[in-house]
């Protein structure tokens, strides 16, 4: 079996983002209404396009034009645009641009690859949004996040969210981290919370 075809059948694990897509399979259906919070290249934003269909309908942010034109570049090749709106505009206005309630929002921190690196998610906009993501998900809902305290000012992100989730009240959100063991301690990793029902 070939490496595509077998990415095909099965996802191959590595890193976290193979890993939030699994899990936010299970939980975004044809219909919902989702948030791709920083779009970057697109691939997260196609995924939300393909599952949500037709019916549903997928907000995606980002504060590159870059991020935006190669977005619509990958939704349009496959046939998804229609069911997409490209916001320019930090994930901090999300309360502005949304609808409520929303299935599930995810953010994929860091900076755009193959862009400029200069350019990242940085604390204060990643937990307006964050608490803004909370305050509109759906009972059930789920928001997914992709940490990378690798790059410059990563670790201050890292610090900044996982002191605000330590907050959240376990009753009303299940927050889980997960991330590879066998990998450096600055590796990326993966939130994934949960509103309660
Ligand atoms: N989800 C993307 C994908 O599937 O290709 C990858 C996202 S990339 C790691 C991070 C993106 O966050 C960059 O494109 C960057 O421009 C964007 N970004 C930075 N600050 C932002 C903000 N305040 N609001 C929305 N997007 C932001």
């Amino acid at each position: 079996m070939n490496r595509a075809t077998q990415s095909d059948t099965q996802p191959l694990l590595r890193g976290p983002v193979p890993l939030s897509h699994l899990l936010i399979r299970q939980f975004v259906r044809s219909g919902d209404h989702v948030i791709d919070a920083t779009c970057g290249n697109g691939h997260d934003t196609l995924l939300l396009a393909k599952l949500v269909e037709s019916p549903g309908r997928v907000w995606a942010f980002d504060i590159q034009q870059q991020a935006l034109d190669q977005t619509a570049y990958r939704l349009t090749n496959a046939g998804c645009i229609g069911n997409v709106e490209l916001i320019h505009a930090g994930h901090e206005t999300i309360a502005e641009h949304c609808p409520r309630p929303v299935k599930a929002v995810i953010f994929n921190l860091g900076y755009l690859p193959g862009g400029d690196r200069s350019v990242v998610t940085l604390p204060d906009t990643t937990l307006a949004g964050l608490e803004q993501a909370l305050e509109i998900l759906a009972p059930g809902g789920i928001v997914a996040i992709t940490i990378y305290p690798g790059h410059e000012g990563g670790a201050r992100e890292q610090s900044a969210l996982e002191a605000r989730l330590r907050q959240l009240a376990p009753h009303t959100f299940h927050v889980w981290h997960m991330g590879q063991i066998n990998v450096p301690v600055d590796a990326p990793y993966f939130i994934l919370i949960q509103k309660s029902l």
